[in-house]
């Protein structure tokens, strides 16, 4: 570790990496278009909200389709048999613009159609359609059925057409819900949820068998009391209580890591921070060779190796340019990635005198999980293990997410550069690292 010089000078590059970041990473937004993905992955959990720290609902199978709602941190919101609404990592699903012969065909049996902008009836008027117009039915809900409507959507009344089969072309589910299950768990990393849809039912008890009191419209926010099921308790602003289906609404997002018992690589979003880079060139080695150099062929070579396992992996740099310390943790956080992996290589005061590889953390709650899982399996590495050691780094301290920074040799020690310099060694760091994110996300 080396710390740049005169990091406000460099100013212009982190506003640029912000507005990467920003831009690109973190967007959230509505699909303007109308789109369906399919699964890529043999399995893919579908889970309550965007990120790895959320429950499972289910599981879906490759070559699944599934509509797209939104889009947050990677993650896409799909509507799923039964109006269930969940999230999936996008990087595990193929999106494809939806095509008419994927959905339904009705036709309008009333005298005429009004198609709404939105699926109740004060919502803006589209247009109106005539009887007989033919129709493409994208999805059903509450007695409203969304359709393509001059290349965009709208919604009709489903009891003012005729739908041609019945089998609406949602997900099979793979995984049984035990909607009437009276287990109950407590959730402590959930405050709140907010509904998705209107007329979101609050029953009197964990089923749909139960009597409902009050119906709620679509974005109303609910205090989560606990976790019955597939169902929550909530009290609303008026001080009723009851429970709604966990799949019609959305559960707050949490800055807290909860580790949940199906997780995988595959669903994790992974940063790797290669140290250093351009006029930031890192420590030396005997031969006047650059640390920076190192730190990205190794972060390369790991992040092929995750990649290839599913992950989802962003770099806070995969050239040769300068990075500042200060935007390289906010990758992690804006994304809410589920690992951040700082790599670099150490230095004594006299060359030769120190080996070995240390892993460090900051925050022992946060990521002394990871750092004993990525500890334990670069024990295997062929120099000496110096364990791990809490450090005070700034790509650590200012990140939210579970991190480590991984010194992995001394640069200046001529027999640890000729293994930092290998690619055979780059390769058993990859596998070490792959090795210990799988066993953490066990
Ligand atoms: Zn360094």
């Amino acid at each position: 570790m080396q710390k740049p010089l005169n990091w406000l000078k460099r100013y212009p590059a982190v506003i640029l990496l912000l507005i990467i970041v920003g831009v690109g990473l973190f967007a959230t937004h509505v699909l303007a278009t109308y789109q369906q993905i399919t699964i890529k992955a043999n399995v893919v959990n579908v889970r309550q909200g965007p990120g790895l720290s959320y429950d499972v609902m289910e599981q879906a199978s490759k070559g699944e389709s599934m509509n797209v709602i939104s889009q947050k941190n990677n993650w896409y919101q799909v509507r799923l048999s039964g109006d269930k609404i969940g999230w999936v990592a996008s990087w595990l699903v193929d999106n494809t613009e939806v095509s008419a012969t994927s959905n339904r065909v009705a036709k309008v049996t009333y005298t005429f159609a009004n198609v709404r902008k939105s699926s109740n009836s004060t919502s803006q008027l589209l247009g109106k359609l005539n009887k007989g117009d033919q129709i493409t039915v994208l999805y059903q809900q509450n007695g409203w059925s969304q359709i393509k409507y001059n290349n965009a959507v709208g919604w009709v009344q489903s009891s003012l057409i005729s739908v041609t089969d019945d089998a609406p072309t949602t997900v099979q589910k793979t995984t049984t819900t035990a909607d009437s299950s009276s287990t109950t768990q407590t959730s402590t990393d959930i405050q709140s949820v907010t509904t998705q849809l209107n007329d979101t039912k609050l029953r009197s008890g964990p089923a749909t068998t139960y009597d409902y009191s009050k119906t709620y419209a679509a974005n109303t926010k609910l205090t989560y009391v606990s976790k019955s099921g597939l169902w929550y308790q909530v009290k609303d602003a008026d001080g009723n209580t009851g429970y709604v289906a966990s799949w019609v609404v959305t559960p707050s997002a949490t800055d807290e890591v909860v580790k949940t018992s199906a997780t995988s690589l595959s669903e994790a979003t992974i940063v790797l921070d290669a140290g250093h880079g351009g006029s930031d060139v890192g420590a030396l080695s005997t031969g006047d060779k650059y640390e920076k150099t190192y730190t990205l062929e190794t972060v390369n070579a790991i992040a092929k190796k995750l990649r290839a396992a599913g992950a989802n992996v962003v770099l806070t740099r995969s050239s040769d340019k300068f990075i500042d310390l200060a935007p390289r943790p906010v990758v992690a956080n804006k994304i809410k990635a589920d690992a951040f992996i700082s790599i670099h290589f150490d230095s004594s005061t006299n060359a030769n005198e120190a080996s070995g590889t240390t892993t460090y953390y900051y925050s022992s709650s946060k990521d002394n999980t990871l750092a004993k899982a990525i500890n334990a399996q670069t024990k295997t590495l062929p120099l000496t293990n110096r364990g791990i050691e809490y450090g005070n780094y700034q790509v650590l301290r200012d990140n939210k997410r579970p991190s480590v920074l991984l010194e992995l040799g001394y640069i200046n020690n001529d027999t640890d550069f000729n293994y930092i310099s290998s690619s055979s060694y780059q390769e058993q760091v990859a596998t070490a690292v792959y090795n210990g994110l799988t066993d953490y996300f066990k």
